[in-house]
């Protein structure tokens, strides 16, 4: 390789939580990383709460840890998430805890943009990244030898390999002539912390039911994050409900189960489309985050999966640096498409299907979701195999491997 031009070895566009961990983990492995995003620095080193209550898995903590990044979050930051509760309507369901897995609770709840506050002051801090701010990429192109992107102003910049992690719906992505399949699933996610009467005890709800989702996010005894699930149209009334209604409302869509709910943050909305890119990797690129696997948030899973996919691609380019010296070595690609891509199809999969499941409109699917909540209560392999996959602690999280080891652990358990 030719590497005298290059005054990196890999750019990543985005500087999103994915994009910022990524260029964190490369930096450590002794490379030279160059993160560009389109949002101005005010934006990504001090966002805005956005709503998200990220529910982050024992692994992702740990990587976290080792990233660097947890150190940046308040002390107060992650309250632990100690069971979760899956209803349907009037149907109790069951819960799921960690302690057959000899756990306490089952993972943590950070907000979404002090993880990104935190990754950025890591990032920011970390020898060997430069982040640029407020860049437009007018083009982009790869081919054998090397990654070349244009920001708006002239220059021109080449790395070994370029990254995409610019959010699901990522536009570097397509530039990269890398097809994605996109499922708008018509529904919008609106989202306000509540403080409520009775105390939620550590426990997160996810209520299905006809024509709406529910789903509690405890992030103390008696606040948390309410979520609700709607089409579109009725999403929006939410929203615009006045502020002095809008308690009213939530603790109506809670049946008051928790008593009065009075809001504690900003609204905020999300429209549920969930993506797949078709490929993970080109020519002397790669998506990560988002831009790679795009969840629907039913099983809190993206961010978790995002993390994965920053461990396998820069263990992957960090073997391809020691073997060859070239980080965008085709082998290397190679092996981050063949993990990654087993790692998560089977979660994006089986998240489909649950979202599918419970969330559809159809008298067919109620009858099978009590059968399912059912078959949870009786027996205890179903809760069991959920909080491995929720615990998601082993080697590989979302591996093949892993869910057939899970599996096999909850039939034993029988
Ligand atoms: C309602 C909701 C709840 C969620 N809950 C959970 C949960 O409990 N657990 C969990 O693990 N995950 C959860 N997720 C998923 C999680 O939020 C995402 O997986 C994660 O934020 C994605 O990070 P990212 O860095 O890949 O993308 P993003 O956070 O979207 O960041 C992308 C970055 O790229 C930049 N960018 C975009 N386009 C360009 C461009 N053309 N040029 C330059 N820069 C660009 C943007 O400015 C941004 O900074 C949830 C998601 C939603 C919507």
């Amino acid at each position: 390789m030719e590497d005298a031009a290059m005054p990196q070895d890999v750019m990543v566009v985005g500087a999103g939580p994915a994009g910022l961990c990524l260029a964190l983990a490369l930096a450590a492995r002794g490379l030279k990383v160059l993160v560009l995003d389109r949002q101005d620095e005010q934006a990504l080193a001090e966002p805005a709460y956005d709503g998200r209550e990220i529910a982050l898995t024992h692994r992702s903590v740990r990587l976290l840890h080792e990233l660097g990044v947890w150190q940046h979050l308040p002390a107060d930051a992650a309250p632990v998430l100690r069971r979760a509760r899956v209803m349907d309507g009037a149907h109790r369901g069951f819960e799921v805890g960690g302690e057959a897995f000899g756990l306490s609770y089952l993972g943590r709840f950070v907000s979404n943009h002090l993880i990104r506050r935190a990754a950025w002051c890591a990032a920011a801090a970390m020898p060997g990244i430069e982040i640029r701010t407020s860049v437009s990429l007018e083009s982009l192109a790869t081919d054998a030898r090397c990654a070349r992107v244009a920001p708006a102003g002239g220059e021109r910049l080449e790395a070994a390999l370029l990254v995409a992690a610019d959010s699901r719906f990522s536009t570097t992505r397509r530039a990269l002539g890398i097809p994605a399949f996109a499922w708008d699933l018509g529904m919008t996610m609106v989202l306000s912390r509540v403080r409520h009467e009775q105390p939620n005890h550590g426990v997160a709800w996810e209520w299905f039911g006809r024509g709406q989702t529910r789903a509690l996010l405890p992030v103390a005894d008696h606040e948390a994050s309410a979520v609700i699930t709607l089409p579109g149209v009725e999403a929006q009334s939410l929203l615009d409900v006045p502020d002095g209604d809008f308690g009213a409302k939530v603790t109506a869509r809670f049946e008051g189960r928790l008593g009065r709910m009075t809001p504690s943050s900003t609204r905020h909305a999300y429209p549920l489309v969930a993506t797949w890119a078709a490929r993970f990797t080109g020519s002397r690129c790669a998506l990560a985050g988002d831009a790679a696997v795009g969840m629907h948030p039913v099983t809190a899973h993206g961010f978790n999966l995002g993390l994965a996919s920053v461990e396998r691609l820069a263990q992957s380019v960090g073997e391809a640096v020691e073997r060859t010296g070239d980080p965008g070595h085709p082998d290397a690609l190679a092996r981050y498409e063949r993990r990654h891509r087993a790692g998560s199809a089977p979660l994006f999969a089986g998240t489909q299907a649950i979202a599918g499941l419970f969330t559809s409109p159809g008298a067919w699917a109620q009858p099978l979701r009590w059968l399912a909540l059912s078959a949870g209560g009786r027996f205890p392999a179903l809760p069991r195999g959920l909080a491995a996959a929720l615990l998601d602690s082993p080697s590989d999280p979302g591996g093949a491997a892993h869910w057939a080891r899970a599996g096999l652990r909850a039939l034993r358990a029988r």
